[in-house]
């Protein structure tokens, strides 16, 4: 079975949007195991949609296209779809009363355009899902499918993961469960972390037990990939817990999650479970500290507040940091105790240090003290942190949170 995908939208040709629908799909067309040889991005032309869509189909068994379903005139998807098919749409009634409704439900006027959305080719099968205006659909073109789904990206992949990938499966006969985990991990390159599995991995191959991959992810660190097919979900799942302790167990203290989730969250559930609140004083990292903290749902059980403390002076009158340099061990450690003393935490990250470009108190770029502070007990760390100065912000967001978790984590 081969699967082919076809993005549409002229803004994609354009650089204006980035094709992040096809490294989806394609991703989730390798985790199920169906052949991948192209894919094609094309502009919103009735001639060259068709085009692309009657290559793939002559050397793909199966066709994803997503983009052009939605209402306006240049949404012609499923018209060039029809024609490809040699059938008429047809009004759909059922979507026309769905789509009514929604605008209903919302309280808006619905265009008259609105229900070119309901028309359907004759043939094809609207998926269930439709969290948006626009309908998935399913197209037989003779022996063959052309899989039409929306481009923005929350629908389109609502329809991949709940129509289009257990189609394909069904018509290449593929059973079984394919799943994965995602550990992440922080500190160790990815040299470093596929040495110190060097042995597993060999033995994970050898056995064909599950696979592992790893996935750089730049300031958020490094992934590892665990992934296991069997006979059922079940099956699988039971197969990537045991397989996860391993790894875990194999990387100790690097591991920050177990299932994919973001530095802060892990931090926020430590403090919650040792029933900690948390307060952050930021300088070069101006406020990102405070913006991932609370950009996670509940993070107000544990969250008190932050101060930006920019100034020096604000630095010493707000949080009582020592007359002297700014990007220093004792202010680092000075702004930790007194945010937790400002804004009565129990716990407190501060991060002082030179983003750049300029070099500061002869310090150079990337240079950063990063502190915590737990129960009243601080302390600080120096790191030099590589890149421009955006990502020296956000590495060192991300470092000091993590000397937070590593203090708060029990030892394993
Ligand atoms: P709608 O019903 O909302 O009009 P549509 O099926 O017509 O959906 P498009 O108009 O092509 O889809 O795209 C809607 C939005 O979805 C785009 O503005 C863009 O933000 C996003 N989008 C579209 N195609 C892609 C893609 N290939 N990768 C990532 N995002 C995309
Ligand atoms: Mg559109």
């Amino acid at each position: 079975m081969r699967c082919e995908v076809v993005a549409v939208g002229t803004e994609l040709l354009l650089g204006q949007i980035v094709d992040t629908n096809s490294a989806y799909i394609g991703e989730q067309l390798a985790l199920v195991g169906i052949d991948s040889y192209f894919q094609t991005k094309v502009g919103d032309n009735w001639g060259r949609i068709k085009e692309c869509l009657e290559l793939a189909l002559s050397r793909s068994d199966a066709v994803i296209v997503c983009g052009g379903l939605g209402p306006t005139q240049d949404d012609i998807t499923r018209d060039v779809i029809a024609e490809v098919m040699g059938v008429e749409l047809r009004r759909d009634p059922e979507l026309e009363a769905r789509i009514r409704a929604m605008f209903g439900a919302r309280g808006r006027f619905m265009p008259d355009n609105n229900l070119r959305q309901a028309d359907v080719p004759e043939g094809a099968k609207v998926m269930d899902q439709m969290p948006g205006t626009a309908p998935g659909l399913i197209c037989p073109v003779g022996d063959k499918v052309i899989y039409a789904v929306p481009g923005v990206p929350w629908e389109m992949r609502e329809m991949i993961t709940g129509s289009v990938i257990p189609d394909l499966k069904q018509r290449a006969g593929i059973t079984g469960a394919i799943r994965s985990r995602v550990l992440r991990t922080w500190g160790q390159s990815e040299s470093g972390l596929a040495e110190m599995l060097a042995g597993y991995h060999e033995d994970l191959e050898r056995s064909g037990r599950c696979t592992l991959a790893f996935l750089a992810s730049g300031v958020e660190g490094l992934k590892i990939r665990l992934t296991a097919k069997a006979a059922t979900a079940e099956e699988a799942h039971a197969i990537l817990d045991r397989e996860v302790a391993v790894v875990a167990d194999a990387l100790g203290d690097l591991v920050f999650s177990l299932d994919d989730e973001p530095m802060e969250k892990v931090v926020l559930d430590l403090c919650e479970s040792r029933g900690f609140s948390l307060a952050v004083a930021e300088s070069m990292t101006g406020g990102l500290i405070c913006e991932r903290i609370t950009s996670i749902p509940g993070s107000s059980r544990v969250f008190r507040g932050g101060i930006v403390s920019y100034a020096s002076d604000v630095k010493s009158a707000v949080l009582g940091v020592p007359q002297g340099p700014v990007v220093s061990e004792d202010a680092a450690v000075a702004m930790a105790r007194g945010v937790c003393e400002l804004l009565k935490a129990d716990v407190s990250v501060a991060v002082t240090g030179v983003a750049g470009p300029d070099e500061q108190e002869g310090q150079p770029v990337g240079t950063a003290w990063l502190a915590t502070c737990v129960g009243g007990d601080a302390g600080a760390v120096q790191v030099r942190l590589p890149g421009d100065r955006e990502r020296i912000r956000q590495f060192a967001t991300i470092s000091v949170l993590n000397l937070l978790r590593l203090r708060l984590a029990p030892r394993r």
